[in-house]
């Protein structure tokens, strides 16, 4: 391993490092650092962030400025604001023992006017985000003629936020006799693009780690469900691991704040991170998760990436990306700094064919997870608790007054009682959750042999909801209504849903909830009275509809099982099956201490 004085970093600079704590270069300090003091190679490296390479790239470059022209010579474009100021705070840091050396850095969301008074005053290195150096290119405020260097740092990161046009754009400015740098954790076609096109000054290429490789210490999950048990899977897992300390992504804006909010509303430390937020909000947001003060972040992968954080525990795909490179990104998030971490993937059947693919992008397989039973959850969270309770630091002095008088308070309760209360305090609302949770179905992948042999749970459903399997007792007729365990809808919530809307008093016989619909039994003389009070009415945002089921002796006896399957799909593009679900995972953490870290 070579020195920072053999790779030829000059005195000052090594001053500085040396100072940072910064003993001997990083692999790919000593691979690219030579290439640009050399100054006759361009570089193509493939390393991630925290492999070093903003001083691979930024110490040679402080060296190569000639501090005596007050005008910018060398640029790097990063996609994010965060990255920018990261950068620019770092080269500043390595210079700080080079007289008269400025670096800006150039970002949108911030005074465009502090920043083009900077430029007037004279600056050697811009650091910039795209948008905003286009911004200050077409205002002419910038100028970009004595470019001798150009670093593309995340190149990947900035083609996947849509960046392409404006890297041309601001490329045609700078002069071709330049040396670049472009640095990406992964290689795809559009990259490999912008290597061809603009890298022609003999491009030396170099792999940190191996091309593409999800890192070593990320084990991959995937737990597959219907597309509609999303959420509450992943309610599930983040009750199953209490200690959890991760970033759930979403794929859209809108996506993100909804499940933030969700999950904010059952009693989850969460919290959203999106473009839609303002600057300020996302600066608090990310801050709280930094120090930890915040549990679950939910974010699109844009807002995510000028995020910095080592000791994720989990990395949660609420679908899977779109862009399969995006998966490398968001799972090389956990499992850093020496530490093991755990990407989980939530995905339904269609996507099965996109983990495929990943397993071979990132040369490891998968496990299949299965969702944790609601049995298996209160066990977890229940030693969790004990644990806490063995390793909690008790601030003696501090309660030292209070205690005499606790003590005496529960004077009558024995050792063993005392510690069922405290786990009842905490885990009641869970167990009574999870009581009653459904289990969540693994959808199959079945021929169409075994589908005709083993009809699925909705399709045996549809078939018995002819009749709901029976018939009514004699003197009452059985009435289906297209509500059922989904909708929260148990035997009582039934009944005081008859007693509501019908304005006598009627006696109702046998009722059978299933899964999105029942059945319930009334005197046949009310028989109209109920349908007619019932049907339109809304609960719980949901129209309701009531017929006579199919086998009752009847001649309204034109029961259509198709025709409520229709009903149900328009009132779901409706919105109310949304809202529907919604009271159907009621938050059984609500009001629950907010979680703590371990
Ligand atoms: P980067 O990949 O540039 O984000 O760097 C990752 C981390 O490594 C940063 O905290 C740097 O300050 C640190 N670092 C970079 N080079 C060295 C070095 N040669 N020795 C020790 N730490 C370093």
């Amino acid at each position: 391993m070579k020195t920072f004085e053999e790779l030829g970093v000059a005195a000052n600079i090594r001053k500085a490092i040396e100072e940072m704590g910064y003993e001997n270069p990083m692999p790919v300090q000593e691979e690219v650092i030579p290439y640009l003091l050399g100054e006759t190679n361009d570089v193509i490296a493939l390393a991630q962030t925290g492999t070093g390479k903003t001083a691979a790239f930024g110490l040679p470059l402080l060296q190569k400025i000639d501090v005596k022209e007050n005008v910018p010579q060398a640029l790097i474009l990063c996609p994010t604001r965060e990255l920018c100021l990261q950068i620019a705070s770092d080269l500043a840091d390595y210079s700080k023992y080079i007289e008269k050396l400025r670096v800006l850095p150039v970002y949108g969301g911030s005074s465009i006017e502090s920043q083009i008074k900077s430029l007037k005053r004279g600056v050697q290195i811009i650091v910039a985000t795209p948008g905003r150096l286009i911004d200050l290119i077409n205002r002419k405020t910038v100028d970009l003629a004595n470019i001798r260097y150009v670093v593309l740092d995340e190149a990947d990161e900035m083609l996947n936020m849509g960046f392409m046009e404006s890297i041309d754009a601001i490329l045609e400015k700078v002069p071709e006799e330049r040396l670049m740098l472009l640095f990406s954790a992964t290689m795809p076609k559009e990259v490999a693009k912008i290597t061809r096109k603009y890298m022609n000054n003999d491009p030396k290429e170099i792999t940190i780690g191996r091309k593409n490789e999800g890192s070593s210490t990320v084990k991959h999950v995937y737990y597959m469900v219907h597309a509609k048990d999303k959420y509450l899977a992943l309610k599930r897992i983040a009750d199953y691991y209490p200690s959890i300390y991760g970033i759930i992504f979403c794929r859209t804006r809108k996506e993100t704040q909804e499940i933030a909010d969700r999950l904010i509303q059952d009693g989850y430390n969460a919290d959203s991170l999106h473009g839609d937020l303002s600057q300020a909000q996302r600066d608090y947001v990310m801050q709280k998760f930094r120090i930890r003060n915040l549990q679950l972040l939910v974010a699109t992968d844009v807002a995510a990436r000028g995020l910095d954080v080592d000791s994720l525990t989990h990395v949660i795909n609420y679908g899977l990306p779109d862009d399969i490179e995006s998966y490398t990104h968001r799972s090389g998030r956990t499992g850093r700094a020496g530490k093991t971490g755990t990407s989980i993937s939530i995905v339904h059947l269609k996507e099965k064919g996109k983990i495929r693919e990943i397993e071979k992008i990132i040369n490891k397989k998968f496990e299949q997870g299965v969702i944790p039973s609601g049995e298996a959850i209160c066990e977890k969270q229940l030693f969790s608790l004990v644990d806490r309770i063995e390793k909690v630091k008790v601030n003696e002095e501090e309660i030292a007054d209070l205690l005499p008088s606790v003590y005496r308070k529960l004077d009558w309760l024995e050792k063993e009682d005392i510690i069922k209360r405290v786990m009842a305090l905490e885990f009641n609302r869970l167990i009574e959750y999870y009581r009653d949770a459904e289990e969540i179905d693994t959808p199959q992948e079945r021929s169409s042999r075994d589908q005709k042999e083993y009809p699925r749970r909705k399709d045996r459903e549809r078939n018995d909801r002819s009749s709901g399997g029976r018939t009514a007792e004699r003197g009452y007729s059985r009435l289906f209504i297209n509500i059922g365990r989904t909708d929260n809808v148990n035997p009582a919530t039934l009944m005081g849903l008859v007693n509501d809307f019908v304005p006598d008093k009627i006696s109702i016989g046998r009722i059978d909830i299933m899964q999105n619909f029942s059945f319930f039994e009334v005197p046949e003389r009310d028989v109209q009275k109920v349908i007619k009070s019932l049907n339109r009415q809304e609960e719980k945002g949901r129209r309701i509809s009531v017929e006579l089921a199919q086998g009752n002796p009847s001649p309204r006896n034109n029961y259509n099982a198709q025709r409520f399957d229709r009903d149900r799909g328009m009132k779901k593009d409706s919105g109310s099956r949304n809202q529907n679900q919604k009271n159907s995972d009621k938050g059984h953490r609500k009001g629950n201490r907010k979680p703590k870290f371990s």
